[in-house]
């Protein structure tokens, strides 16, 4: 009792803001206009593959991620997973997909985050989608913030930067490679060409937000 009154007086005062357009909303963490752009239709780029977004690097995508990335609000984890999995539910091409490859970090900015955000997206997409995790790539260069380069610089940062682990085996398969953001396509189509080399069938990217 006490303590609904207390949490009644804070939100008085201090009404909770949605994490996504930082006004105040009367839901939990994501006010509804949010929560409708994350699961409005889906943006489609066509780069070297194409590549499936839920919307735009701005309101409310670029502070979500970044809550995502850089102070691990989970339950950011299970509404990207649900509408990335619908996205993928709906689509002919996803939806006959064999694997979800999500884009690898460095292993020393693993150990700096803690964690891959792409990895545990799709790991929290496989639970929907029910199709396995494959962590294939290895990206062999610790490359700079692609959001602090140019366009050429980009291109030029992310080359040979990932290898396939031989161990695994996607001849014939159709592979969904998993971010959270997309900026010029760069990291994207340089893992995809790393899989063609590897026999995968087609490859498509699905992505957060692209900038
Ligand atoms: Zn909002």
């Amino acid at each position: 009792m006490i303590l609904k009154i207390l949490k009644a007086f804070l939100d008085f005062f201090f009404p909770p803001l949605c994490f996504g357009c930082l006004k105040i909303t009367n839901n939990e963490n994501l006010c509804f206009s949010c929560l409708q752009k994350i699961f409005s239709q889906p943006i489609i780029v066509n780069k070297k593959i194409k590549i499936y977004a839920l919307g735009y690097f701005n309101i409310p995508f670029n502070n979500l991620i970044y809550e995502f990335k850089y102070h691990h609000r989970l339950f950011l984890k299970e509404i990207f997973a649900k509408a990335l999995s619908n996205i993928i539910i709906n689509d002919y091409y996803l939806k006959n997909c064999d694997y979800l490859v999500p884009v690898p970090l460095h292993k020393a900015k693993i150990r700096e985050r803690g964690y891959n955000q792409s990895e545990i997206l799709a790991k929290e997409i496989s639970k929907i989608v029910n199709k396995d995790v494959l962590n294939c790539l290895i990206r062999k260069k610790n490359t700079k913030s692609q959001t602090k380069l140019k366009g050429e610089k980009r291109i030029e940062n992310v080359k040979n930067a990932f290898i396939f682990d031989n161990r695994y085996n996607i001849k014939d398969k159709r592979i969904i490679l998993i971010d959270d953001v997309m900026t010029t396509g760069a990291t994207l189509e340089s893992c995809a060409e790393v899989l063609l080399e590897n026999n995968a069938k087609e490859v498509f990217g699905l992505v957060i937000a692209v900038g």
